[in-house]
């Protein structure tokens, strides 16, 4: 017997967009539940119950942002942003309304799909990813996503946008093991064909800036056969 299907809720006001996203979803075994504004989302959250939300940001009555924070103050189910923003502080800030994860419009459907596969497996492990800053071993590693700042021993770590893309992903999920391939996927998204070792190559740049001894690493830890998991004591 099949087990019970994952209800998603989408909101969004452009009907096109809806028609597709709905199909593909229904498609791969999801339930669906449309909302074309934000006071609209509002109810059909609390009718349904989502285990997904597809939330679009810019929205009739009540904005994407707004939704999304009336939705954390009783709820951690994962929220993927639609937005036509693409500035790489607007992801961020996004992401500190308490979203999971952004997709920016024009978004390959088979790519939101991915996401939102991936999203729901982790939220069945039952990782929390929410966080805005965090410190581990005694602050010597400190995240500040709000304010997009690495600092190692106190001092500022200037990453690039693929090594910070690898690092929040890892700290994020500190109890799953990643694979190169969705290392590969978080930093340079699904259509990327590149060898898998060019993950490798980053982690020893990530490491060489934010671990004390790179070959005994404290925070990028090798999981021999499989590939890499956060190791920071908080
Ligand atoms: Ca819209």
């Amino acid at each position: 017997m099949q087990s019970k299907a994952k209800k998603i809720l989408i909101v969004e006001d452009e009907p096109k967009i809806v028609e597709v996203v709905e199909a593909y979803l229904n498609n791969s075994g999801y339930e669906t539940a449309i909302a074309y504004d934000g006071l609209l989302a509002m109810k059909r959250f609390e009718e349904i119950h989502p285990d997904l939300v597809i939330l679009d940001l810019m929205l009739p009555h009540l904005s994407g942002e707004e939704v999304c924070q009336r939705i954390r103050r009783t709820s951690r189910v994962p929220i993927i942003m639609l937005t036509a923003k693409v500035e790489e502080d607007d992801k961020v800030e996004g992401l500190n309304m308490g979203a999971d994860d952004y997709i920016t419009k024009p978004f390959s459907t088979r790519e939101l799909i991915a996401r939102v596969n991936s999203l729901l497996r982790r939220s069945d492990e039952g990782i929390s990813p929410l966080f805005h800053k965090m410190s581990w071993n005694q602050e010597d590693l400190v995240i500040d996503l709000e304010r997009h700042i690495f600092k190692k021993a106190g001092a500022i770590v200037n990453l690039t946008p693929n090594e910070s893309k690898i690092l929040c992903a890892l700290v994020k999920f500190p109890q799953k093991i990643f694979t190169r391939e969705e290392l590969i996927q978080i930093a340079f998204g699904l259509d990327f064909d590149g060898f898998d070792r060019t993950v490798d190559s980053h982690i020893k740049n990530l490491r060489s800036k934010i671990e004390t001894d790179s070959s005994n690493p404290d925070y990028i830890l090798t999981v021999r056969g499989i590939g890499y998991q956060f190791g920071g004591k908080s």
